[in-house]
């Protein structure tokens, strides 16, 4: 469920991780795309647009943070209020089925997969809970869907109320109560009459229905294939009869999923259980994290920020291990290590993951190789042109002092720096003829 709303977005994040800095105009652009995916997913537009000006309010809010890139904080912000949304005020997504018999009313649109949900349930209460589970159908305009229930029921092993003709519904409804407690029962479900629209004369049935039952629970099945038709339903029903939960169904065929989001945002009921397919046990409940997740197409946001900024740091230690093996290092890969060093706490972290390094990581300390030392070490760098990086032996006297100078430090600095770099280069060339470094290399993978 959700592809094309995660692919979408997965798309727009793409973009957003990958970019190193952000500005707000990138954060807005972004965020229309969002929008835009999330209307295409049939998410109705007030509930979209509500959605990312929130979004766009706490990123910008939070814009400057220094150890997470916006693109990152953007992500995790867009996750967040997913959540927040679908999740609700966090209702337990359990049924409330305690002081037995308990009774669920089930009530939605003809073909919203009712009473086919209504036999799921049952399963799942039987099979996960133990509950003696009694299900009795009031659609006493369509003997049809009588006996459909009568069957799933048989087919998922609870028992169901045997059908007397011409009883209306609120008779059953009575029966049935009686029925479930003096058999002994823990849940009862009634499968109430679908209808094809909102009927005045039918919603009347459900209330009187309801009156006559005290459920604890009124659940509402909806398609969830139906986007904004099935918001519309909802509020509808909760309106007139007032429903605890909703069921969402078809989510197995459901290529956009925006109805969740919508639905949650504009009933601000909660989505118990979501429908994937007609089998009695494709039925989960709702779980805002992980259809966040699917919604986002990233399972974990967190997970995947690790993961992309591993897949890069891993390519570009495999560029350098392998310059590194053919006893290469100029001062673009002596700037890579330095910056690679700051992101891993400075210049213990990483002398302390390479064995054989040990007598560098001492000579380190010594020189005090703190950030601030590394950050004007790249500075110098930086202030070097493309054909000095790559061949530092042209640095002579007047090259320096421009060098320096462009770095606002002095020619001293510069060449404690190339001192560094020709110790580093030596010790790579040795360990690269030894195939050491290789190995390093490897370890540290
Ligand atoms: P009712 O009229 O609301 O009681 O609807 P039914 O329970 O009779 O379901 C109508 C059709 O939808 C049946 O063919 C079910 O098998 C099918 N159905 C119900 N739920 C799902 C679901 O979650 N996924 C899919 N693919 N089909 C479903």
């Amino acid at each position: 469920m959700f592809e094309s709303l995660s692919e979408r977005l997965g798309g727009v994040f793409d973009r957003l991780t990958k970019a190193g800095a952000l500005t707000e105009a990138d954060v807005i652009t972004a965020l229309r795309e969002v929008r835009v995916a999330l209307l295409e997913a049939d998410v109705s537009l007030p509930v979209a647009r509500d959605f990312i000006k929130r979004v766009q309010d706490k990123a910008t809010g939070v814009a400057v943070t220094k150890s997470i890139t916006p693109g990152q904080m953007v992500v995790k912000i867009v996750h967040d209020e997913l959540i927040r949304v679908l999740a609700g005020d966090g209702e337990p997504d359990a049924l409330k089925i305690d002081n037995p018999p308990a009774t669920i009313l089930m009530v939605g649109l003809q073909g919203s997969g009712k009473t086919t949900t209504t036999a799921k349930l049952a399963k799942r209460l039987k099979d996960r809970n133990g509950k003696r589970v009694l299900l009795a159908s009031l659609d006493t305009n369509r003997p049809a869907a009588m006996e459909q229930l009568a069957i799933l029921a048989a087919q998922v092993g609870v028992d169901s109320l045997p059908i007397v003709k011409g009883e209306s519904a609120v008779q059953i409804a009575k029966r049935a109560k009686t029925q479930a407690n003096l058999g002994g029962y823990d849940v009862l479900f009634l499968d109430t009459a679908g209808r094809l629209h909102i009927d005045e004369v039918l919603m009347d049935e459900v209330q009187a229905v309801r009156d006559i039952a005290a459920p604890r629970e009124t659940l509402l099945v909806v398609d969830g294939l139906t986007g904004q038709d099935a918001v519309n339903v909802a509020a509808e029903f909760d309106g007139k009869v007032g429903i605890s939960g909703v069921v969402l169904t078809r989510m197995d065929g459901d290529g956009r999923g925006g109805a969740a989001l919508s639905m949650r945002a504009i009933t601000g009921k909660p989505i118990r259980f979501v429908g994937l397919g007609e089998k009695m046990d494709a039925l989960e409940t709702f779980e805002a994290e992980r259809v966040a997740g699917r919604i986002l197409g990233m399972g974990d946001i967190v997970a995947l920020v690790e993961k992309a900024q591993e897949t890069f740091e891993a390519e570009q230690a495999e560029r350098m291990a392998k310059r590194f093996a053919k006893g290469l290092f100029n001062m673009n890969d002596l700037r890579m290590q330095l910056e690679q060093m700051i992101k891993m706490g400075g210049m213990q972290g990483l002398m302390g993951m390479l064995p054989g390094m040990g007598k560098m990581q001492a000579a380190a300390a010594e020189a005090g190789l703190d950030d601030k030392m590394l950050k004007r070490q790249i500075a110098l760098i930086q202030s070097m042109t493309k054909r000095e990086r790559a061949n530092p032996d042209l640095l002579q006297a007047s090259r320096k002092k421009r060098i320096a100078a462009g770095a606002g430090l002095d020619v001293s600095d510069l060449n404690r720096l190339l001192k560094q770099h020709k110790q580093m280069a030596d010790m790579m060339k040795k360990m690269g003829k030894g195939g050491m470094m290789k190995q390093a290399l490897k370890q540290m993978m």
